[in-house]
């Protein structure tokens, strides 16, 4: 295949936060690509941190988006259409739940509130983005989020993050489906365990990128650029007859069942 696998296309991208997001990685191996970038943050106490890492790659906007408020994403279109007359990817890299939900027994720390928060930022937004965009996604356009195993399997302390994970896999199946019409693909990459500010408030991250190395297939951990290669994949040509696929990108960790008899 001839050329940058990204050459002209417009992607948004979603969920960068300081330069050990994953977002930033894909951003950063999209750029060389060939694409162009629009980024959004949440609120203006995110902005500082963004700001200067998408002008030091050339963004062509940084856009205020909390995906919790309806008037944000709205908001958000309408400014990207100012710069854009189509959007060709679409990443999606969000994910919150609130502190004390991700430490100790999940049945205590699941809350009515702590549901509605975690279920809205980290699986609804897909949706209500989608839906926003799709106006603008042509055939062949390419919408990505970022899961975790343990919307599959239960991770202590995960909890109800793990729950929302299982909703953002199945939505993105769904969506697949109803947008597969249209000409543009959903897919979500489940990715191992990585040192984030996201990763950083569950409790037990540290010790468990410790031990997961050696559980792992290939015997050690992935980093963001492994992700960012799985994005480069399912939004270029590459992966054209790709969607509503779950794509692991953990070092094989998921495939693993009782990991030693020894
Ligand atoms: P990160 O903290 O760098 O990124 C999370 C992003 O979510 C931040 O940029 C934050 O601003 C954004 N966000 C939170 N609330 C928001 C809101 N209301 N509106 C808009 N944006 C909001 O951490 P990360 O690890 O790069 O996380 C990116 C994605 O990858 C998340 O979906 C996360 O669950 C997923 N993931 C992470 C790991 C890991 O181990 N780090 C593993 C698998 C999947």
């Amino acid at each position: 295949m001839a050329g940058p696998l990204m050459q002209g296309k417009h992607a948004l991208v979603t969920g960068v936060a300081n330069d050990r997001s994953i977002a930033w990685a894909i951003a950063q191996l999209f750029q060389e690509e060939g694409a162009e970038l629009v980024f959004t943050y949440p609120g203006e106490s995110m902005e500082k941190r963004v700001r200067p890492l998408a002008e030091s790659i050339g963004a062509r906007a940084c856009l205020d988006c909390d995906v919790a408020k309806d008037a944000d994403i709205d908001r958000t279109v309408a400014e990207v259409k100012k710069i854009w007359d189509r959007v060709d990817v679409l990443i999606h890299s969000i994910g919150f739940a609130p502190r004390a939900a991700l430490d100790g027994r999940f049945t205590d720390a699941t809350t009515r509130e702590v549901w509605a928060i975690t279920m809205d930022i980290s699986a609804y937004s897909l949706i209500g983005l989608a839906r926003a965009f799709r106006p603008m996604m042509p055939p062949g356009s390419s919408i990505v989020s970022l899961t975790y195993y343990g919307a599959e399997k239960v991770v202590r302390n995960y909890n109800v993050m793990g729950v929302a994970k299982a909703a953002l896999e199945c939505s993105t199946r769904y969506l697949a489906e109803d947008l597969g019409q249209d000409g543009i693909r959903v897919n979500t990459i489940s990715a191992g365990p990585l040192k984030t500010l996201a990763a950083a408030g569950i409790k037990g991250m540290r010790s468990m990128l410790g031990e997961n190395a050696e559980k792992t297939p290939l015997r050690r951990n992935i980093d963001q650029v492994d992700v960012a290669k799985a994005a480069l994949y399912l939004c270029s040509d590459l992966g054209l007859s790709v969607t509503g696929e779950t794509l692991h990108v953990d070092a094989g960790q998921n495939i693993m069942g009782v990991v030693s008899m020894g």
